[in-house]
C-alpha cells in the first residue's frame, strides 16, 4: 500500500490545512498503525501488518475546530471561515 498517495487512493480530497486535524490522521480521520494496543477488537491487519484506526483528536472526521469538528455548513465559505475562527 502506498501511504504517500492515500488521499487520491481513498477518493477523498486533500484536506484544507486550515481545517485538517493535527493528529496522527493528517486530515484523513483514520490512520494506519502497527501498534496492537490501538487496534479495535477483532481487527485484522493487512498483509504488511497495519490496521486503520479512528483518530482520537478528530473522532474520525479528519478536521478540527474549537470542538474538534467543523460543522456541516453546506459549502458556505463565509460561514466556514467564521466556524473555524477565521476572518
Ligand atoms: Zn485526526
Amino acid at each position: 500500500m502506498e501511504i504517500t498517495d492515500r488521499y487520491s487512493a481513498t477518493g477523498r480530497p486533500a484536506p484544507d490545512p486550515k481545517t485538517m486535524c493535527k493528529g496522527d490522521c493528517e486530515g484523513m480521520g483514520f490512520y494506519p498503525t502497527r501498534n496492537k494496543k490501538e487496534w479495535p477488537k477483532g481487527a485484522k491487519p493487512d498483509e504488511i501488518g497495519y490496521v486503520f484506526v479512528r483518530c482520537k483528536p478528530c473522532n474520525g472526521t479528519g478536521r478540527r475546530d474549537k470542538k474538534g469538528m467543523v460543522p456541516d455548513i453546506g459549502g458556505d465559505v463565509k460561514k466556514l471561515r467564521k466556524a473555524i475562527g477565521g476572518k
